[in-house]
């Protein structure tokens, strides 16, 4: 392991305040770095496809939570469903229905968020703030017991471009405080707010972030 994943994970946690949690972003690692980073401590790790989880979640410690960070096919949520702690980027009412109905197949809840698209990039997943709003105008989500919706994710533009990246996460950060007055005021759960990756978590922790999503910065580049 040409990696030092321990110092790495310490000098992110040195520079995350109280209340901030750490998502090890594991993807494409192999088993022994992420090993590593539970050697040292860290028990939140991030995983974008569930053919690595099938391997990893045998091969590590029971206590590790696990959360999917990736764009989650419906057809798959029956595999993680048993496990998973959280599903991080629901984009549809279609898969908030499938979570809800393989959690309650399990007997669980499984915990998600809403994945906003605010960056510039045309990238195909996450709702824009309006389809947002449509969603929980809607009310469906109501009547899904097993899924609990915890708050909202966002990927920032990737560009050096700090205040444009700041901009947009404090566009999240503000839409957070609105869907939370209108339909999250009592729910003392709907309080996450995961923003900031290697190149911009500094960003985020000052947009209010509650979780940061950080892989290369800890485990070093990905081989795919
Ligand atoms: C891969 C990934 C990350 C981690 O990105 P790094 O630049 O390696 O820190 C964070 N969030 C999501 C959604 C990802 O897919």
């Amino acid at each position: 392991m040409n990696t030092d994943v321990a110092k790495n994970l310490q000098e992110v946690l040195g520079n995350l305040p109280h209340g901030v949690s750490l998502v090890a972003i594991s993807k494409f690692h192999p088993v022994e770095y992420l090993e590593a980073a539970y050697a040292a401590g860290q028990r939140i790790f991030g995983e974008s496809h569930e053919q690595e989880l099938r391997v990893k979640v045998p091969a590590l410690p029971k206590d590790v939570v696990w959360h999917f960070i990736g764009h989650l096919q419906t057809n798959k949520v029956k595999y993680i469903a048993p496990y998973i702690s959280m599903i991080e980027a629901v984009d549809s009412l279609k898969l908030l229905k499938e979570i809800d109905k393989q959690a309650a197949r399990c007997n669980r809840t499984i915990d998600v968020l809403l994945e906003l698209h605010i960056a510039e990039e045309a990238t195909k997943y996450g709702y824009t703030l309006d389809a947002c709003r449509e969603l929980l105008r809607g009310g469906e989500w109501r009547e899904l017991n097993h899924v609990r919706i915890c708050g909202l994710m966002m990927m920032a533009s990737n560009t050096d471009d700090e205040n444009q990246v700041a901009q947009e996460m404090n566009v999240a950060a503000d839409f957070f405080d609105e869907v939370k007055r209108d339909y999250f005021a009592d729910a003392d759960y709907f309080c996450q707010r995961s923003w900031g990756m290697s190149q911009d978590y500094q960003i985020a922790l000052k947009c209010r972030s509650t979780m940061v999503r950080v892989g290369t910065f800890i485990f070093g580049p990905r081989v795919y």
